[in-house]
């Protein structure tokens, strides 16, 4: 087994709901993330799947630090991410990078992009400005981009563009993983297909670890090994590629891999329709959270949490069908 990179145990993040009566404590909470364990091994990438609104991209945020859990542990290479005082933390945020979702809303519109990919390395006091540049050089060519882009500003690019210089700007201080949150979903099909391609090759070349989180299971496919299945706050199905594709078990994972389109036109498998919308997670549905839009909801399913079950080395579900 290779070594892990992140751990994630028991990882709860609920936001308080402020009360519009002052000094009063409130007692709701939004559950974004509701008690998720996973591991991220060293070179693969790891899909975290669901539709908007399950938690993803709180749980990016959690795993990176840039918001504190309520409850349970982040681990990086055996480090307890709670146990840290700040100067760790800021050392260890350059071995966790990200790649947001929107290019042109993460890359202040004023700044040239020497500076804006040379800025991390400016902010950790990485080399000096004849240095910096060079790196900036090199980044811009890694990504597919020209030494000469460096002086042009963000509006002078594509976005399929702009997620490259995002990408460099992530690689910048050499990181072991990067969380790339949806970031192909604001792009193009041909484009989405330029940018996976290139994510693929810079894994292979810097031996890099990928957190990919997207609602777009048939996006994720191309570039996952091993993907989560997120509904509400909680992971309710996690396998490999070849499990989750071949054989999905969690009724909700069924559903999302029914709605992607057929390559194959006389393929016969129906579309599964879920019925109602995603619950509130102030208010998640007791019992399997799922139970309201599943169709093989059981009447023990409305009261009891389904455990996680293996079922094999890597696929696991949780699902009172297979308990
Ligand atoms: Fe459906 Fe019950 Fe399984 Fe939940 S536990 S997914 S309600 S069968």
């Amino acid at each position: 087994m290779s070594e892990v990179v992140i751990k994630v145990e028991n990882l709860k993040k609920h936001f308080p709901i402020n009360e519009a009566v002052p000094f009063k404590k409130s007692t709701q909470s939004v559950k974004a993330v509701d008690g998720v364990s996973f591991e991220v091994y060293k070179g693969e990438t790891l899909g975290i799947v669901g539709e908007s609104g399950c938690g993803k991209s709180t749980m990016a945020r959690l795993i990176n630090q840039l918001i504190r859990p309520t409850e349970g542990v982040v681990e990086f290479k055996g480090k307890n991410l709670a146990t840290l005082g700040s100067k760790e933390i800021r050392s260890i945020r350059k071995s966790i990078q990200m790649v947001f979702q929107n290019p042109y809303a993460s890359l202040d519109p004023r700044k040239t992009i020497e500076y804006l990919i040379a800025e991390p390395l400016a902010i950790h006091h990485i080399g000096d400005a004849k240095s910096r540049k060079k790196r900036v050089i090199e980044l811009l060519e890694v990504v597919g981009l020209s030494g000469y882009h460096a002086e042009r500003y963000v509006h002078e690019f594509s976005g399929g563009q702009r997620q490259r210089i995002n990408i460099a700007r992530a690689l910048a201080l050499n990181p072991d993983i990067i969380i790339c949150d949806e970031p192909v979903s604001a792009l193009d099909v041909s484009v989405q297909a330029q940018v996976i391609n290139l994510l693929k090759d810079l894994q292979r070349k810097f031996d890099l670890t990928y957190i990919f989180i997207s609602h777009d299971l048939n996006v994720v496919r191309y570039i996952c090994d091993r993907i989560a299945v997120m509904y509400l706050g909680k992971i309710v199905e996690i396998g490999t590629y070849e499990e989750l594709y071949e054989n999905p078990k969690h009724p909700y994972t069924k559903a999302l891999l029914s709605a992607i389109p057929k390559e194959n036109p006389f393929d016969k498998k129906e579309r599964i329709l879920l019925e109602g919308d995603v619950p509130s997670p102030v208010n998640p549905p007791p019992g399997c959270s799922f139970h309201k839009r599943c169709p093989h909801a059981m009447e023990h399913c409305k009261k009891d949490v389904p455990a996680f079950v293996d079922l094999g080395e890597t696929q696991k579900v949780a699902c009172h069908l297979y308990s």
